[in-house]
């Protein structure tokens, strides 16, 4: 991998990582931090060695990874170009929610530390949701609310499509409070993880289970890593 990222970085402009929006976008939101560094200007460019040393085709990714995507098939486009045409452009799968807002708004990040994760109890879950802000003009609970600008109304949409109308009428008449809404928020995140957490945690009780699927996908992985840098030191002549 390491290898693979050094001859692409080779060939990557710096303008086309500087140009990247995520990067941009980190600067800004990131101000505290030092990310004004090679490794975060090239990490687009280790994320396509990551999918062109196993030769992927498709790659699930969220909306806001897209322009890293297009950046790596500019990667690949220039490498085929310089070198012969050895790489295919591995090409986006978006789920059917493009894009999940974190609990501040800003799209859902480790690095901003606003993100539901997978494996959060109900409990953690339901601590995070509360502290999301909702409608600012709802001050009272008497105060009708306005969903379409609030945040835990989008989420609410994502995991309690069925429950939909009646959440907005609830809002909107003032029938329901922020706290009592959030937690029914919490409760559908909770659920909708419910299955995920459990298998999560039998795999973890298992742990040879999890070594044998780790030595199974190495050995399976690192064949076709062999053969892809020995084609790539060929079309380099190294
Ligand atoms: S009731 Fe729910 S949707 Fe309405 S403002 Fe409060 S949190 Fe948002």
């Amino acid at each position: 991998m390491a290898e693979l990222f050094l001859y692409l970085a080779m060939v990557a402009p710096v303008s086309w990582l500087e140009r990247c929006p995520t990067y941009k976008e980190q600067v800004v939101q990131l101000a505290s931090k030092e990310v004004s560094t090679l490794g975060f200007l090239g990490y687009p460019v280790l994320q396509c060695a990551d999918i062109i040393i196993v030769h992927g085709e498709i790659v699930p990714v969220g909306e806001d990874q897209l322009p890293h995507l297009e950046l790596c098939r500019e990667i690949v486009r220039r490498f085929n170009f310089l070198y012969g045409d050895y790489f295919k452009e591995p090409e986006a799968l978006l789920s059917e929610v493009k894009r999940l807002p974190g609990t501040d708004g800003r799209k859902m990040s480790k690095s901003y530390g606003n993100a539901i994760y997978l494996s959060d109890d109900p409990d953690t879950i339901r601590k995070k949701v509360r502290q999301m802000i909702t409608d600012p003009q709802r001050i009272y609970r008497t105060d009708p609310g306005h969903p379409e600008i609030c945040l835990v109304f989008d989420l609410h949409e994502i995991y309690s499509s069925e429950e939909i109308a009646k959440v907005e009428e609830d809002c909107r008449e003032a029938r329901i409070g922020c706290t009592q809404c959030k937690d029914l928020l919490a409760r559908r995140i909770a659920d909708s993880l419910a299955s995920f957490r459990q298998k999560r945690k039998d795999l973890l009780e298992d742990e040879g289970r999890i070594e044998g699927i780790f030595a199974q996908s190495r050995e399976k992985v690192l064949k076709i890593a062999d053969k892809t840098m020995a084609d790539v030191r060929n079309l380099l002549k190294l």
